[in-house]
């Protein structure tokens, strides 16, 4: 991988196997990839899950191979491709050649993406210096240049994620929330729209209707599930704080969320995605199983597991400064 090209088709393989695994892994619903690939792949701070994608990450790694061969001259290395790819010009000239090797191949592959990031320092009296202008050393990482890659992607589906940067702090925050890692995927699936209520699951075919199973009065859109239904409602009648005057109605969930987390300390923050994430768990335990538990369930099973985390983790801290 780090010096040929991996067949596009293979990789796509690797990853459609990844996105497999990603959607399987809850047992309640079908095995459905409710969001693109690319998506994942996007890094967690502009809102996707930071999943790899392996051909951009060997283009990274191939461009690494063609910054040897352009700034480490002295080596063996450069010695051995310079006397039998370009014996008469530069590295940045050379051609691909009529009967090119496979390895040669691959380098020239990751060529391009080195000429995007690279610039020239001219000082009198020197010979010009090339410099890396991804990276503040000046020198050549795969990761930047993978985040290079990952941003030129992005500018190309520009109209499809054209807020992104909007949202950046969002995602820091809700990244960085004290809470488990499993209610974080919950926030992240829930703004993306790709939790399997019945309003998605009727969109894409599997369920006959869109109505909330629990109240029926409505299009079960995941903001009717974790704010206005009944059931929501009086559990968030428990809530004491500043969750008790917003407005029972609520908008799409993105806007909903966005307005909790500029609106509430990261404290409140946590008891809201606790609260939501167990109204969650509670509305599939009616709905698969057939269990129905009071809002006063529901309020303590997400306060215990705050506090449990929270207890955990400070534990961590106090041993690990110990
Ligand atoms: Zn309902």
């Amino acid at each position: 991988m780090n010096c040929f090209r991996l067949p596009k088709a293979w990789c796509d393989e690797v990853n459609s196997l990844i996105a497999k695994y990603w959607w399987g892994q809850s047992k309640d619903e079908r095995k459905i990839h409710w969001l693109k690939w690319d998506k994942l792949c996007t890094s967690k701070e502009d809102g996707g899950m930071g999943f790899r994608n392996l051909h951009m990450f060997n283009t990274a790694l191939l461009a690494k191979q063609c910054w040897r061969l352009l700034t480490n001259q002295q080596s063996l290395f450069f010695r051995v491709f310079k006397a039998k790819y370009f014996p008469s010009c530069s590295f940045l000239d050379a051609q691909l050649g009529s009967a090119p090797s496979f390895i040669w191949r691959s380098f020239l592959s990751g060529r391009e993406l080195l000429l995007k990031g690279i610039r020239w320092e001219y000082s009198p009296g020197a010979m010009p210096k090339v410099l890396w202008s991804e990276s503040k050393s000046g020198l050549f990482t795969v990761r930047t240049a993978y985040q290079r890659l990952e941003q030129m992607r992005r500018e190309e589906s520009r109209g499809e994620c054209s807020n992104f940067e909007n949202y950046r702090w969002l995602w820091r925050f809700t990244w960085k929330l004290g809470i488990p890692g499993k209610i974080k995927h919950f926030l992240w699936r829930a703004f993306h729209d790709s939790l399997p209520t019945n309003a998605n699951l009727f969109r894409r075919k599997i369920k006959s209707d869109p109505f909330c199973k629990i109240c029926d009065q409505t299009e079960e859109v995941t903001s009717h599930v974790l704010w206005q239904c009944p059931m929501a409602r009086n559990t968030w009648a428990l809530v004491p704080g500043r969750v008790q005057k917003l407005p029972n109605h609520a908008e799409a969930f993105p806007s909903f969320m966005l307005w909790i987390l500029q609106n509430f300390s990261k404290a409140e923050v946590e008891e809201w995605a606790l609260i939501s994430w167990a109204i969650w768990s509670a509305r599939n335990r009616f709905i698969f199983e057939g269990h129905h538990q009071s809002p006063q369930q529901i309020r303590s099973e997400a306060l215990i597991l705050l506090r449990d985390f929270r207890q955990a983790n400070t534990a961590d801290t106090a041993t690990s400064s110990q």
